[in-house]
């Protein structure tokens, strides 16, 4: 794990540790406005500290975690992807995409990825390690700097008279499992959602917790009392072949996952999103449409919506993506169930930004 860092802890944790380094408590809020609104960890910027002081807290409690690698535009500069190296080595990446009313982070929870999903990249190279709740917030913490610094194009300046311009929603959809890492994801999103100074102070409902289904996690989150948006990355409605595209199949079946998508729905209002990659001839034939909008009407009305979206694919893959007549004849079918669908805006592709792409080509 890498050191200790001020987005770690909570406040009283913040405070426990100012404290040990022999300081006055209230410390531990200035450098939380610092670090949290003001973006700031620079002991130079940090006025209202005692100089000796201002070194050895940021030292202590600030560490440097991501070190940038590259940053990759694309979308005439409104899609950024950033590559960044950790303490050990390990590189993750995040992605922020700026939309004329909100800003996107798609970010990493572990270096790579356990799940080992055969369309997926990182899925390819196995999980290197965790990310600590901190080298998951310092992400979403850069992404808004980038932001506040003016280097990201593409908003709406009429919208950001009357809204700060800030980062506005975190998916869950970069490098890893984040179920599989779970305190330290349900502590990032406490930083995120933590009114400032204590986080971020992000909506809850701007955040989405993407998934393969890992179904007592997704219990333990629906009871957490935080409404963020569950995604569950289904991509098959059948086990024959889900067992072979998202492997944790074979120990949580489809019909289980479903149902425990649904108790997230009843425990927290949330719709929940299912993501469904349409791989040319493997998951995009009608019959799985049909199956797949059964399987989801059934269980209820409003609770859920499908993000089908082609297949971003992998190199040296056997697998490419539907054809685009197959891929809306997949869409009307589901819709004719009387389920919601759109296909997921593919941004970044051509800096490998889209989904399951990220760090390998780095590495
Ligand atoms: N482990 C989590 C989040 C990481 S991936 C999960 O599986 O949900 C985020 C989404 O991208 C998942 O739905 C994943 O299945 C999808 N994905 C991975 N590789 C992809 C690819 N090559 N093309 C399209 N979607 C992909």
């Amino acid at each position: 794990m890498p050191p200790r860092h001020l987005a770690d802890l909570d406040a009283a944790g913040r405070k426990a540790a100012v404290e040990a380094l022999g300081h006055k408590g209230f410390r531990a809020g200035q450098l939380s406005k610092h670090y949290f609104e003001r973006l700031v960890d620079a002991p130079e910027e940090m006025t209202d500290l005692p100089g000796a002081a201002r070194a050895e807290l940021v030292d202590a409690l600030l560490p440097r975690l991501l070190t940038p690698v590259k940053h990759l535009v694309a979308d005439e500069g409104r899609t950024v992807k950033s590559v960044w190296r950790l303490h050990d080595g390990a590189l993750v990446e995040s992605v922020l995409m700026r939309y004329p009313e909100r800003v996107t982070m798609c970010i990493s929870s572990q270096a790579g990825c356990g799940m080992n999903c055969p369309f997926c990249a990182t899925g390819q190279g196995g999980l290197t390690r965790n990310l600590s709740t901190a080298e998951i917030v310092e992400q979403v913490v850069a992404g808004a700097r980038m932001l506040r610094r003016g280097e990201v194009p593409g908003g709406d300046a009429d919208a950001e008279r009357e809204r700060p311009l800030r980062v506005s929603n975190v998916v869950f959809m970069g490098m890893g499992e984040a179920l599989a890492n779970y305190s330290r994801a349900i502590a990032a999103i406490r930083r995120l959602t933590d009114p400032a100074p204590d986080g971020l102070g992000m909506s809850a409902r701007g955040l989405t917790m993407s998934t393969v289904g890992l179904v007592p996690a997704i219990d333990r989150l629906a009871g957490e009392g935080i409404p963020v948006t569950l995604a569950l990355s289904l991509h098959a409605p059948d086990d024959e072949l889900r067992d072979e595209l998202v492997p944790i199949n074979t120990r949580w079946r489809v019909d289980e996952a479903l149902d425990a998508a649904y108790r997230y729905f009843e425990a927290t209002g949330r719709r929940v999103s299912i993501e469904y990659a349409l791989i040319r001839d493997i998951n995009d034939q009608s019959w799985r449409a049909d199956l797949l909008g059964e399987k989801l009407a059934r269980r209820g009305r409003g609770w859920v919506h499908v993000n089908p979206i082609p297949l971003n694919p992998t190199p040296g893959s056997k697998w490419t993506a539907s054809r685009t007549g197959v891929q809306q004849q997949f869409v009307e079918r589901l819709r004719a169930h009387g389920i919601p669908t759109t296909v997921r805006d593919t941004r970044g592709r051509e800096i490998d930004g889209a989904c399951g792409q990220l760090a390998a080509t780095t590495a």
